[in-house]
């Protein structure tokens, strides 16, 4: 009984093999770092969006006031100096003043606000730019995996064939056992008994347990789960 699943194992395990391979190569590391680096660049260029409106609108806020402060100053101007006492004279002129001031304070404030925006717009741009190459090299990438992937098709569907012809003759229960571990990655599933041991994760059986291995031919690993069995030789 257990024959049938370790046979099946064993040629499962060169599937395994593939899918190692593929996961594992070199053109897939690159699209899981290219969508991770696509990812990255949307979302910095969502937030410098974010920061580039907020600068837009206090440049429009400031530059309102300068141009009221400027309405101000040249409604001082319109007045009719001749007619003003000297204390009014003193008066004008220190609103002038003033006036000056603050029109200089505002404008200082737009000159910082305009290098501001324009950095960001450079930066929106070179992350602009970024995203792009990431997307180009991880449809490179791709093109390469699915290259790559493509070549070991046959393959893979020759063992597939093989697994579902010796399903047939194997235990549905054990079967059923055997798939779920797969679909958990891992492997071997089913693993001998070695030094009264499991024969990955090395956890030692007590008496009581090996006593139910003799009677049962097949256990779960307490620690890893694995199904451990008794080799008949
Ligand atoms: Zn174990």
């Amino acid at each position: 009984m257990l024959k049938e699943i370790l046979q099946y194992q064993k040629m499962d395990a060169n599937l395994v093999k593939i899918e190692r391979e593929l996961e594992n190569s070199d053109a897939k590391r690159v699209v899981n770092q290219m969508v991770e680096q696509v990812k990255n660049a949307q979302n910095k260029l969502v937030s410098i969006e974010r920061s580039a409106s907020q600068l837009i609108a206090d440049y429009e806020k400031i530059k309102q006031e300068f141009e009221q402060e400027s309405k101000r100053l040249d409604d001082i101007k319109q007045r009719d100096f001749h007619e003003l006492s000297e204390a009014e004279l003193r008066e004008s002129s220190s609103d002038i003043s003033k006036q000056i001031a603050n029109m200089l304070s505002l404008n200082k404030e737009i000159t910082g606000l305009s290098k501001k925006i324009v950095r960001t717009l450079n930066d929106f741009e070179t992350t602009k730019q970024s995203g792009v190459l990431a997307k180009k090299k991880y449809n490179e990438s791709m093109t390469r995996y699915n290259k790559f992937a493509g070549d070991k098709t046959q393959k893979i569907q020759e063992i597939k064939d093989e697994l579902a012809r010796l399903e047939k003759q194997i235990d549905p229960k054990l079967l059923e056992r055997y798939k779920v571990m797969r679909e958990d990655h891992k492997f071997p599933i089913f693993v001998p008994l070695v030094n009264n041991a499991c024969g990955v994760c090395a956890m030692q059986l007590p008496n009581a347990r090996l006593d139910l291995l003799k009677e049962k031919r097949v256990l779960e690993c307490e620690n890893c789960h694995r199904m451990i069995y008794l080799n008949d030789d």
